[in-house]
């Protein structure tokens, strides 16, 4: 496709969703397996935040897009402890911390390197043995333990129901994931301010901006799909 017919094409997806969404919701671009040219259509769109799964193919991305300075790129998929350091590298916003031993390494990093990430602790509200994260009573049990990383900024939580949920059940976990966070919130917490909801993928975003979501994650409704799925 020529970069011409790649922008309009993209400018007219984006235009459509944009007209669904509260101007308060922020757009994640994901942009897995998506052409470098494509991601430069998105950035003259105005787009600037973009999450990537892979630690690999962001690095290689990020360095052919070197020169777009003023991009924000979100982790949004699962992270192995031997490779927090070069997260930490690539990425000012964590979307999918999901355990303890991860968050102490992620913080150990940190205050070694004199920063702060952003970061959302990913929750399964419904069991899902495809996904990682907490379950709820597991989150609430380690919330004591996460709040004493004073290097990690722990903004939110991030939740992705399972695969194939009607609508009304999956709304259903997006306003159990929007009332988890506000019962977090009345506790007095040192470090924890759990103030975002990143959730919304391409195929159910409206509900998640229904229940509340701050951040949604949207690859295939801007991008068209993919070659294959990770
Ligand atoms: C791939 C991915 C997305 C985007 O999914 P689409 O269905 O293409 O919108 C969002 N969040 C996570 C965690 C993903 O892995």
């Amino acid at each position: 496709m020529s970069n011409s017919l790649l922008l309009d094409q993209l400018a007219e997806r984006l235009q459509q969703i944009r007209q669904t969404l509260p101007d308060s919701v922020k757009l994640i671009a994901v942009t897995k397996q998506v052409s470098i040219e494509a991601i430069q259509a998105a950035y003259e769109l105005g787009l600037r935040d973009f999450g990537e799964s892979r630690i690999q193919e962001a690095a290689t991305k990020q360095a052919q897009l070197a020169t777009l300075t003023d991009v924000t790129w979100h982790l949004i998929g699962h992270l192995q402890t031997n490779k927090a350091a070069k997260a930490l590298e690539l990425f000012p916003w964590i979307h999918s911390l999901d355990n303890l031993k991860l968050a102490d390494r992620l913080n150990q990093l940190a205050a070694s390197r004199s920063i702060k990430p952003k970061i959302c602790l990913q929750v399964k509200i419904l069991p899902d043995p495809n996904k990682s994260g907490w379950t709820v009573p597991e989150l609430l049990a380690d919330l004591p333990t996460l709040d004493r990383y004073e290097h990690l900024e722990i903004v939110g939580l991030m939740v992705i129901p399972p695969y194939g949920l009607p609508d009304a059940e999956t709304l259903a976990v997006f306003e159990q994931a929007s009332e988890l966070a506000q019962q977090i919130q009345q506790q007095p917490w040192t470090n924890l301010n759990i103030r975002e909801l990143s959730m919304g993928m391409s195929e159910d975003y409206p509900l998640a901006v229904q229940a509340g979501a701050t951040m949604i994650r949207l690859g295939r409704t801007l991008f068209g799909s993919r070659a294959s799925t990770t």
